[in-house]
Parts: structure tokens; C-alpha cells; sequence
């Protein structure tokens, strides 16, 4: 990504297509199910670890390492999370270095939707990273950006999806259950106790989204540049669900856009960029200090104004235009979806330099990071009561 300026026609553009602030249901979850979540420490081991080490190679769009990390997701989803869709989005585009040439872009979407729902009346948390690297210097990685952020996704997935059937399987059963009981034949609706249930939880799914062509090939224009999001965002924008459906089109599936970006240097510091979201921003930064209270962050307890998401207080009167950071939600963005960017600012040191590599990471930041994408995500898909908590994790709460 890059660090510029929206355009103008842009931000008309979202400004006209914002709508207020969506706040849908979120349900934290307690300290024992927060301990109990998985330690991604053995999978991001950047030699052998199963999860980030095969993304760890250029993979420059249209080159065959590009199709081995695009394996590496396929693979890892019909092995170990075969429950979910696995799509691909595939366009091709010449670039400033193809000489005509049709390079292909190839986006990786895996999704878990509620059984038996239909695709117009799910809204998804779409979790996102690029996973892309840069042509230039050759041989770049691109550790931080964003094959750590790829592979933390990957975690959090899998650290949701146990959960996530055992939800799904108790509330299919109390709809059996008031279905029996119910003498008129209407349509059942469940009802709202503990604050979880109802037709609007019932209809929340997740997909992971990993974007190809995220870097420009020569210098960032709007051309050059975030080639997979440009085509995923204008596809989903005319895919239209049958008529009647709540949700008009692919892209008004999506609820909250989370985009996860140059992360896993050291002690990150991650603003609240847009003011439409920062209700999101706010139950993560609420989760992440949660997680240091209770010993679970590898880089430690910390007072708020040092987390990686220290921006809780932020006022209405502080937001500007989202800080005009180039990445792959624009393309979103400007058709009105909803934002949370997990950026830095500033960038790391590491940034588009030969040193962004698996050795220069911060693995205890990484490790963070897996574990509070997984948090985040559990919280949102509402799983409280659903984790084994059984061989949870003794961790020390004091400093
Ligand atoms: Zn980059």
C-alpha cells in the first residue's frame, strides 16, 4: 500500500454512500473462553511452521511460487476446515512491466455461511490480507506484507470453526424444537434469550479473503495497483442475490471489511481511521486489553495508550477521511462497505525493503496478532459458550 490521498471524487463517493453506523450485536467472550483459545506459536515457526513458512517466498502475481501459496490456502482448507466454501476470483490485466501482456490475478475467498441459509440474507465479517508480494527489490518477502497477516487469518479460522458448528448445531436444534411446538405452522422464530439467538444471528457467516495484486509493478497509480480488489469489488458489486433478498447484491453481503496490513514488526501502533467504524475498533482494542489482563499477549500487559489499538477515546471531531492509506479496501470503501483497516502508522522500518523478510519479524507481536484476529472474530460471530474450555491454558495473570 501507499500512503497519499483520496481522491476527491472518492471521498464524495463514500460520503454519499455511508450509511450510519452499523452496530450489530456483538457478544464478548468470557476469560475462560478467551484461555482457551489456540496458541499459534508452533505454526508461524517462519522455517517449518505449517501455517506461515510456505507463504515466506516472493510470490510475484502470475509466477509459479504465486500458484504454490495459493495451493498452500486450498490445501490447508480441505484439510483442516473443510466445512468451508472455497472460491476463487480469477481476472487477468496487462501492467506497466508486461509489455501487453495479460497478467494473471487470482483472489482466494473461503467461506462459512449458517446451514441452510441463503446467500442474500447472510452478512459476513470478511476478514482480509494480500497475499501478494512485490516485485521489486527481487527476492523481497514481503514478511510483514502480507504473509504474516495471511497466515494470522488462516489461525483465526481455524480457531473459530469448532465453535462455530457447535453454535450453528444448537441452534438448529431449538429451531427443530420451537418448530414442534409450534401448532399455526408459522414460520419459526427463535427467540432472544441471552442476547445471542434471533434471525440476525442466525444469518451471520465469515469469510476470509486473500488478495492477489495488491502492490503496484512500476509506481502506485490507480491502474497500478490493487489489481485483485479492483476486480473483486466491481464483480460482487453487480453479482445480484434473487430478488427479494435482504442483501441486494455480493457486496452488501459484507458487514465489516476487517483489512489486516503490514503487521508483525514490533509494537505496532494502529489508529481508528474511519469514524463509522470505530465502534468495531473499539470492541477489539477492548479485546486486546482483555487478553493482557489476563496473560494470554505474549508482549505483555500494557497501559491502553501502549496497545496495538490505543485510539479508544477517540472523539467524532477527531476523524478525518480515513488517513488516506492506499490498500485494498478502497476499491470497497468507495461502494460504501464498511472499514476497519489494521494498519500501522507509521509503516514499519521494514517497510518495502529487502529486510520485511521472516527473520526481521517480531514473533511474539505475531503471535499477538493471531490471537487477537481469532478473539475479535469469535466475539463477532457471537461463540460465547461454545469453546472447549476443558484444557484451557494456565496462564499467569500477574505481570
Ligand atoms: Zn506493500
Amino acid at each position: 500500500m501507499r500512503l497519499g490521498q483520496l481522491s476527491s471524487q472518492a471521498l464524495v463517493n463514500s460520503f454519499i454512500t455511508f450509511l450510519p453506523a452499523l452496530t450489530g450485536a456483538y457478544t464478548t467472550l468470557s476469560d475462560a473462553s478467551l484461555k482457551s483459545l489456540p496458541d499459534p506459536s508452533a505454526d508461524f515457526d517462519i522455517r517449518n511452521g505449517k501455517l506461515l513458512a510456505p507463504i515466506l517466498i516472493p510470490r510475484v502475481p502470475g509466477t509459479e511460487n504465486s500458484l504454490k501459496v495459493l495451493q498452500h490456502f486450498t490445501d490447508f482448507w480441505s484439510n483442516e476446515l473443510p466445512d468451508w466454501k472455497v472460491e476463487y476470483d480469477n481476472s487477468t490485466a496487462a501492467t506497466p512491466l508486461s509489455n501487453g501482456k495479460e497478467i494473471p490475478f487470482r483472489n482466494f475467498m473461503a467461506t462459512r455461511d449458517p446451514p441452510e441459509s441463503r446467500p442474500g440474507e447472510v452478512g459476513r465479517l470478511v476478514l482480509v490480507a494480500h497475499y501478494d508480494s512485490k516485485i521489486s527489490p527481487e527476492g523481497f518477502i514481503g514478511a510483514t506484507d502480507s504473509a504474516a497477516p495471511c497466515a494470522m487469518l488462516m489461525h483465526a479460522a481455524r480457531g473459530i470453526d469448532k465453535a462455530l458448528t457447535k453454535k450453528w448445531k444448537h441452534m438448529e436444534e431449538k429451531k427443530k424444537n420451537t418448530e414442534a411446538n409450534s401448532k399455526d405452522g408459522k414460520d419459526y422464530e427463535l427467540e432472544d434469550d441471552e442476547g445471542v439467538d434471533g434471525d440476525e444471528a442466525w444469518n451471520r457467516g465469515v469469510m476470509v479473503l486473500l488478495l492477489d495484486g495488491e502492490e503496484a509493478f512500476d509506481n502506485w497509480t490507480d491502474d497500478d495497483s490493487l489489481y485483485g480488489a479492483r476486480n473483486l469489488a466491481s464483480t460482487w458489486e453487480q453479482t445480484y442475490h434473487i430478488a427479494g433478498s435482504h442483501r441486494r447484491t455480493s457486496l452488501s453481503s459484507i458487514d465489516l471489511f476487517v483489512l489486516l496490513d503490514l503487521l508483525g514488526s514490533k509494537d505496532p501502533m494502529i489508529p481508528s481511521y474511519f469514524k463509522t467504524t470505530h465502534w468495531a475498533y473499539k470492541h477489539m482494542a477492548n479485546v486486546e486489553r482483555r487478553l493482557r489482563d489476563l496473560g494470554i499477549m505474549k508482549t505483555g500487559k500494557r497501559p491502553t495508550s501502549k496497545q496495538f489499538l490505543p485510539e479508544t477515546d477517540k472523539t467524532s471531531a477527531q476523524f478525518g477521511w480515513g488517513g488516506g492509506i492506499q490498500d485494498d479496501h478502497i476499491p470497497f470503501l468507495k461502494r460504501g462497505v464498511e472499514v476497519l483497516h489494521i494498519i500501522p502508522a507509521p509503516f514499519p522500518k521494514v517497510w518495502h525493503t529487502m529486510d520485511d523478510d521472516g527473520e526481521h519479524l517480531d514473533m511474539d507481536t505475531v503471535n499477538d496478532w493471531a490471537i487477537l484476529a481469532t478473539a475479535f472474530a469469535a466475539e463477532w460471530l457471537e461463540l460465547e459458550g461454545y469453546f472447549d474450555t476443558k484444557g484451557k491454558r494456565d496462564v499467569k495473570t500477574e505481570l
